[in-house]
């Protein structure tokens, strides 16, 4: 595909608490990515209203207007939604983010997972240090699909639905596949781990059923099953052996935050939403009430995710200048935590100025 205007339109919805620190931030380091490593076509960011505050002040926490800019978007860039204290008349959360997960149909949730270096980490094992994989959760099915359609008999029994689609299954596997695929391009391990339960649930029997058939389809690529308990034991004990995993939806959630418990915290965790149409890119964390507004959020999940914008973009549009882009935001971050700078999250006293700062002075010499 060819870029047709100049430009790229990235359609910006900060949204609540600390999504909106880190959003600026970012803001502030893509244009100095941009002025730094010059070629290519430029960002045309659009900030768009979405989210808690703005659902308080207008009844709407995804109005039609910015759901249309995020459908004309080339790439929607994302920062946190949700207040404790705002929540629909029915007394729901508000969570738009779902919402756009559902019309945009963004499959595949993407974590990559990465060590780096000078932080605090969890792990004394030196081996730490190669901790680099993908976790990828299947987000519009699985055990979540029972969201609000689950059922309480006589406040007795109360039941849950998992659903398994072969589709949705055959999607997610595929997907894990290419980024499998993709990583091995660049030198890195590929293996695609199918984390499941498949040794007591039908479901999940079926779930690894379809992720083989897709298996037999990339014979360049090794595939393997684990069972998520099991899965669990092996990110705390030796994380540095995983590669890519693909798994069904509640699993993807508990899982992916255990494994950026392993990087230092949720400030550390990038995260895409990809489909096959659209993509969505934001940290992996919510709006952080408890530290809103004080200045102290690590933005780096919130670059790192900029960077996978930056790079999902590169290969929809075949510019490898932009992918440039991506590993001199990689880069930078590296330098700067590597340099003395550790995010409050972290035990540092760097606030999120001051990451911004390092990170944006890192940038020269991250070319
Ligand atoms: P959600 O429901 O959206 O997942 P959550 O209730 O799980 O949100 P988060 O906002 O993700 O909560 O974060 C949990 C806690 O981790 C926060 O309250 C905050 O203390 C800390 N935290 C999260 N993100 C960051 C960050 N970027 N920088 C510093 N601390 C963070
Ligand atoms: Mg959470």
């Amino acid at each position: 595909m060819t870029i047709s205007s100049n430009h790229l339109d990235i359609a910006v919805l900060p949204g609540d608490g600390i999504g909106r620190e880190v959003m600026a931030a970012c803001l502030e380091v893509l244009s100095a990515v941009e002025t730094t490593a010059s070629g290519g076509p430029p960002l045309k960011t659009t900030i768009w209203n979405a989210g808690a505050q703005y659902y308080a002040t207008s009844g709407e926490a995804l109005p039609d207007i910015t759901l249309d800019a995020c459908r004309k978007a080339d790439a929607v860039l994302f920062g946190a939604m949700g207040w404790p204290d705002i929540r629909h008349a029915d007394g729901t959360e508000i969570i738009p983010q779902l919402d756009l997960r559902m019309a945009l149909d963004l499959y595949a949730g993407v974590r990559p997972i990465r060590w780096f270096p000078g932080l605090p980490n969890v792990l004394s094992d030196p081996r730490a240090r190669d901790i680099d994989f993908v976790l990828i959760r299947e987000q519009t099915e699985g055990l979540f699909y029972a969201r609000g359609k689950g059922e309480l008999i006589d406040d007795r029994d109360a039941y849950d639905t998992m659903h398994i689609s072969r589709a949705g299954t055959a999607r997610v596997s595929d997907f894990a596949f290419r980024v499998a695929e993709r990583r091995q391009a660049r030198g890195k391990k590929a293996r695609v781990t199918c984390v499941d339960k498949a040794n007591v649930f039908a479901s999940m029997a079926f779930f690894r059923k379809v992720f083989d058939e897709v298996a037999a389809k990339h014979g360049g690529i090794e595939a393997d099953h684990a069972y998520v308990d099991a899965m669990a034991l092996t990110m705390v004990k030796k994380p540095w052996t995983l590669d890519v995993m693909v798994t069904e939806n509640m699993f993807g959630d508990i899982l992916s935050d255990l494994a950026a418990g392993l990087v230092g915290g949720m400030g550390m965790a990038p995260s895409a939403d990809v489909g096959d149409a659209h993509a969505l890119f934001q940290p992996a964390h919510g709006t952080a009430p408890d530290i809103a507004g004080q200045g102290k959020a690590n933005p780096c999940a919130m670059f790192l995710s900029a960077a996978m914008m930056l790079d999902w973009l590169a290969e929809k549009h075949n510019e490898p200048r932009l992918e440039t882009r991506a590993r001199l935001i990689e880069s930078a971050v590296e330098i700067a935590l590597s340099s003395g700078t550790v995010p409050i999250e972290l035990g540092g006293a760097a606030g999120c100025a001051t990451v911004t700062r390092e990170t944006i002075a890192a940038l020269p010499s991250a070319i």
